[in-house]
């Protein structure tokens, strides 16, 4: 392998830039060729549910970098070029249409891909998923069309992107219906206290919620509105969604938010272990010492030997910052707090820690607001914070959960108590 060829990315999302950067910051001098298939330069997914989805406004406000950001920092980015093979013998990339990249180093960022439905009827026209700048557009100009012609929209999933979706075809002046298979919202990531707060807060905005929902088919028999041929009332076009009970749900457009899966087809096609997602280490590291990979197309082997899937924006940076040092032969390994947030009608949900394996919830703040956080403790030791509305809370769990400190469930519980105060005494 020659010395002359670059460190190329494939997948110039967060991760990917990240790593780019990262490298320079970590002093790599060479040449560095950031590769992806979309037709933007790297921009951010958050908005794509939440603001973005209202204005589908200009896709350069979305830009993770500004233009010449790259440019300075001598990263070269090759747009609409996609990667279909690793030659990890050889060290080349072949791209679609035959052109080949030497590589001397390899990392992958190839994120991650909604999970697509499969009754009859899932690929319909009017039938919409959410991932990149053109799904956006689209389902925020399905919406506006369902405004005006009054045909409701269907949410398809009362997870994180379903209900940012939801509360932006309100805010559109749609009619919402979400249906949720499982009993309650989030419910795979939160505790019921907070399923139910935002329950409430999706019905007093007018969101129509169903539970224990099995979508069985969508169908596009009957017109619905009187709109142009092109909008929900053309023929072809999903008009109902039918669930397994046997009730019928008008659609002008049906909005699928069921999950994502990681993309690691490249690398498990190019033999690197992959197990829900390429298997990585704490320092980002591959199966192979030559590769490392990072973002949402990734599974972090934890100490105790379990996989661990994020898909977040914290993780796509901290990861890549652990990648780029690996691909300088430096260790960084990427153990700090988890965190998230959301985004849903006058609410900010932020999420620190993971809260699976909680055995007790204790809530601080008024629920009725909604302005409180939940503390999940797993044998009196807090584990995870979400926090409605409270920033200050949610500031507060990273730094106690990063110095594994835990306020007990009376010092959770009485407002009056400055949980600082345990910060400030460890240090
Ligand atoms: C609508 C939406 C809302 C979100 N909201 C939040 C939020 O509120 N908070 C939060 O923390 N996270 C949120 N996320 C998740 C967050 O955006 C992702 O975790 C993050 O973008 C992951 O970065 P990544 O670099 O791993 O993947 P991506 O940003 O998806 O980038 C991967 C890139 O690789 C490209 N690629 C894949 N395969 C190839 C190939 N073979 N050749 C070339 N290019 C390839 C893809 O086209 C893509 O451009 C949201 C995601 C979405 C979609």
């Amino acid at each position: 392998m020659s010395s002359q060829a670059p460190i190329v990315i494939v997948g110039a999302g967060q991760a990917g830039v990240q790593i780019a950067e990262s490298l320079r910051q970590e002093g790599y001098g060479g040449e560095l060729l950031l590769v992806g298939e979309e037709a933007h330069p790297p921009y951010q997914r958050p908005p794509l549910s939440k603001k973005w989805l209202l204005e589908a406004g200009n896709p350069t406000s979305l830009a993770i970098r500004g233009a010449d950001a790259l440019v300075r920092r001598r990263i070269e980015l090759k747009l609409e070029a996609r990667v279909e093979r690793v030659n990890r013998g050889a060290g080349v990339l072949e791209l679609t249409g035959g052109e080949r990249l030497r590589y001397a180093r390899l990392a992958l960022a190839t994120g991650s891909l909604p999970r697509q439905l499969t009754v009859p009827g899932a690929s319909l026209p009017g039938v919409l998923y959410l991932r990149g700048i053109a799904d956006s557009a689209a389902i925020s100009a399905a919406i506006r069309r369902c405004a005006t012609e009054s045909c409701p929209v269907v949410v398809i999933g009362g997870g994180f992107i379903g209900l940012e979706v939801a509360a932006g075809a309100r805010k559109l002046g749609a009619e919402v219906t979400v249906l949720e298979g499982l009993p309650r919202l989030m419910s795979r990531v939160t505790a019921p206290i907070v399923s139910e707060a935002f329950e409430r807060l999706h019905r007093a905005h007018g969101v129509r919620f169903v539970f224990n929902a099995q979508v069985t088919e969508l169908r596009a028999p009957q017109a619905c509105g009187t709109g142009a041929a092109a909008g929900p009332a053309a023929a072809g076009h999903v008009a109902t969604v039918h669930t397994a009970d046997g009730r019928e749900f008008a659609a002008g457009c049906v909005v699928v938010g069921i999950g994502v899966a990681p993309d690691d087809r490249l690398a498990a096609a190019a033999g690197l272990a992959c197990e829900r997602g390429i298997i990585v280490d704490a320092c980002s590291r591959t199966s192979d010492p030559g590769v490392v990979a990072a973002g949402d197309c990734t599974a972090r082997r934890l100490p105790d030997g379990r996989l661990l899937r994020l898909e977040s924006v914290q993780n796509a940076v901290e990861q890549g910052k652990s990648a780029a040092a690996a691909l300088m032969g430096r260790e960084r390994p990427f153990y700090a707090t988890p965190w998230f947030w959301s985004d849903q009608f006058d609410v900010k949900l932020q999420m620190a820690g993971l809260s699976q394996g909680y055995d007790q919830v204790i809530v601080r703040g008024d629920v009725a607001k909604p302005a409180f956080s939940a503390f999940y403790l797993r044998t009196g030791r807090l584990i995870a914070v979400d926090s409605l509305n409270r920033i200050s809370d949610h500031m507060l769990a990273k730094r106690l959960l990063d110095n594994d400190l835990s306020p007990t469930a009376e010092q959770i519980a009485d407002t009056a108590f400055d949980l600082h105060s345990l910060i400030k005494q460890s240090a």
